[in-house]
């Protein structure tokens, strides 16, 4: 096994995979920038090395200084968490030919799939079935722009080949809007990710976000570890997600599931994964994959008993998966509500020390955070400053849990989506199950007492 990886990360994932690390007797670097220089998770790592300054471009976007951080340290492979340069074939490249492993999928899939465009055509010759749309990129002529929508049928949605993280896509719901949305997409898209290329979907009205994990080695095994439903979110983000998906019959879920898992074997796709589709009326459509470990990771991990971060490790050594598709068993519920630095109902970021904090505690309660008591948030990063999650025998009981977690929890200093997480876990059609993608942005939009400016998604 390695005897020491660098973890090209921060947050509450570099404590994670530390921690994994950890566990399974191999020593760890952590990276970090100027802003991070406090962070705990880096104290409490064999070894750590400033990188640059506090902007992710100078810091955790910079190859050269990872790389050589890993070659000062000896590291003998690279673990790149999720966000940042996680799903840069690029990088993977640069660290496979500096003489280190990169913990992750081979450059060639990261690239596939890092454009939704060949993306989806892998899976529909693989036989995944994908949203109805245009087949490959939009071409610039306005009249076949036209005709495609019309035979997709509005609305549609205009999403950027190279987008991610809800970000570059545009819904239409009549031809007269269809042109300028198309040309203002790919502006953005240009912009924000170096890549004009669009391409069209079907806008299902009311989906649900289904999501299956893989994990497959480069021995050509290949599994897949249930489902995750992430439908609760704002703005294309999630903010809770939960595995199993409720309500959904086990049988139509193992058949995706089980597609998934031979579409690695067809790809020669190593690594953890994630397959994301929308699910409507039964049926599944894929829409992305994502190449890296998620942050909603854990939900699959409490129902299974996998560690999937110490897999992506053992994969990326070379090993054979320890798994069989038979020794997989769902057992029990799992809900993990993602806490950000922000305002709860406004949502602007809310950075700054964090005064007091209490994790909430007691069975089935799992914390993934960094954060402690003195603890700076700064401006510079993500928002997401940890996650509960918590497991029941039943979703029932996985859901009393968590209200209890919430309400234990106190976090002072700075704001907190608690309160929402709070309103969601007592929320009549939450408890139900099976709420639909659009479902927190219009109980956001319903709310009486918010200032208008507050309300997402009301069309
Ligand atoms: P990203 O890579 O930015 O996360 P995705 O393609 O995964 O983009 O889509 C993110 C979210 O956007 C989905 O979970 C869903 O809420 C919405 N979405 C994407 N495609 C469609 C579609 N065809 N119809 C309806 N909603 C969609």
């Amino acid at each position: 096994m390695f005897e020491k990886i660098l973890i090209a990360n921060r947050g509450e994932i570099a404590l994670r995979i530390q921690r994994a690390c950890r566990e399974m007797g191999i020593k760890t670097v952590v990276v970090h920038s100027e802003a991070d220089r406090e962070a705990k998770y880096v104290k409490l790592a064999d070894e750590s090395v400033c990188i640059g300054p506090a902007p992710s471009a100078l810091s955790y976007l910079s190859m050269p200084a990872i790389i050589s951080a890993a070659e000062v340290t000896d590291a003998q492979a690279i673990h790149p968490g999720y966000g940042f340069l996680s799903e840069n074939a690029d990088f993977a490249e640069r660290v496979e030919q500096s003489g280190f492993v990169f913990i992750g999928p081979r450059a060639e899939s990261i690239r596939m799939m890092g454009d939704k465009v060949s993306a989806k055509h892998a899976m529909i010759k693989a036989g995944v079935p994908c949203v109805p749309g245009s087949e490959g990129a939009l071409p610039d002529d306005p009249k076949t722009i036209v005709q495609i929508a019309r035979k997709v049928g509005y609305p549609v949605i205009i999403k950027a080949a190279g987008g991610g993280g809800g970000r570059g896509m545009r819904v239409v719901h009549t031809e007269a809007a269809l042109l300028n949305a198309v040309t203002m997409t790919k502006a953005e898209a240009g912009a924000a990710f170096g890549n004009p290329e669009v391409y069209m979907e079907k806008f299902l009205e009311n989906p649900r976000h289904v999501e299956i994990q893989i994990l497959a080695d480069e021995h050509k095994n290949a599994i897949w570890l249930g489902e995750r439903d992430c439908s609760m979110q704002r703005r294309h983000q999630k903010v809770i997600e939960e595995a199993p998906a409720p309500g959904i019959p086990r049988k139509i879920i193992e058949k995706i599931g089980n597609r998934c898992a031979e579409a690695c074997r067809k790809l020669g796709y190593r690594g953890a994964g994630t397959f994301e589709f929308l699910y409507e009326n039964e049926e599944f459509y894929f829409i992305e994959m994502n190449t890296r470990v998620q942050v909603e990771h854990p939900v699959t991990e409490m129902i299974t008993g996998v560690d999937i971060v110490q897999e992506q490790i053992r994969i990326a050594f070379g090993e054979k998966l320890r798994y069989r598709q038979t020794d997989i068993e769902l057992k029990g519920h799992s809900i993990e509500c993602r806490i950000n630095a922000e305002d709860p109902f406004k949502f602007t970021p809310s950075p700054g020390r964090i005064v007091s904090w209490h994790a909430p505690g007691g069975p089935g309660i799992r914390v993934d955070s960094h954060a402690y008591a003195g603890y700076f948030v700064p401006p510079n990063y993500d928002s997401m400053i940890g996650k509960v999650i918590s497991y029941g025998a039943t979703r029932e009981q996985a859901i009393k849990r968590m209200q209890i977690a919430l309400s234990e929890m106190v976090v002072e200093g700075i704001q907190t989506n608690i309160p929402l997480h709070r309103e969601l876990m007592i929320d009549a059609r939450f408890i139900e199950g099976g709420t639909n993608i659009h479902y927190l942005e219009q109980k956001l939009a319903d709310k009486p007492d918010l200032p208008k400016d507050a309300k997402a998604g009301k069309k």
